[in-house]
C-alpha cells in the first residue's frame, strides 16, 4: 500500500464558475504510478467545492443557476452582517452551498484509470471569485 499527495491550482475568472479539472486528475494519477486505489480529490477552501457531473458548459450554466435560487447571493445572512465593512465577506451564500455540496470526493481506480463513467467528469466549483485556488489530491493504493 503506498500513499501519495499532490495538489493543482485552479484561477476562477467569474464570480461563480463551474471547470472541468478531470485531465489534472489523471494527470497526477498516471504520475503516482498507482495502479489500484482510491483518489481522494479535498478542495481546502470554504466557499469552494468540487463533485462529478456531466461535462456540458450549458448544464453547468443551469447547476449555477439553481445554485443561485436555492441559496440566493442577497439575503440577510450573519456572516454578512458581521463583517459588513468587508465586501469580500459578503458570502455567506457561497459558505453555505460549499458545505451542501461538500468539499471532497472519493473516486476508485483500477487499472491505472480513474472510474468515471461515460458521462462523468470532475468538476471544481468556485462560489466566490475569481480566486487562485488550490485542489489537494490524496492516492492510496499500490
Ligand atoms: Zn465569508
Amino acid at each position: 500500500m503506498r500513499f501519495y499527495s499532490s495538489e493543482f491550482s485552479v484561477q476562477s475568472k467569474r464570480k461563480v464558475e463551474i471547470i472541468d479539472v478531470t485531465g489534472n486528475v489523471s494527470g497526477l494519477v498516471e504520475r503516482s504510478g498507482i495502479k489500484n486505489g482510491f483518489a481522494s480529490i479535498w478542495v481546502p477552501h470554504t466557499t469552494a467545492t468540487i463533485t462529478v457531473n456531466e461535462r456540458d458548459p450549458d448544464l453547468w450554466e443551469d447547476m449555477l443557476t439553481v445554485m443561485e435560487r436555492l441559496v440566493p447571493q442577497r439575503g440577510s445572512y450573519r456572516h454578512n452582517a458581521k463583517y459588513s465593512w468587508i465586501p469580500s465577506e459578503q458570502n455567506a451564500h457561497a459558505h453555505i452551498l460549499s458545505s451542501l455540496i461538500k468539499p471532497s470526493i472519493t473516486l476508485p481506480i483500477v487499472d491505472g484509470q480513474i472510474m468515471l463513467g461515460t458521462w462523468q467528469s470532475i468538476l471544481f466549483i468556485e462560489l466566490d471569485g475569481p480566486r487562485l485556488r488550490t485542489v489537494q489530491v490524496y492516492l492510496m493504493g499500490e
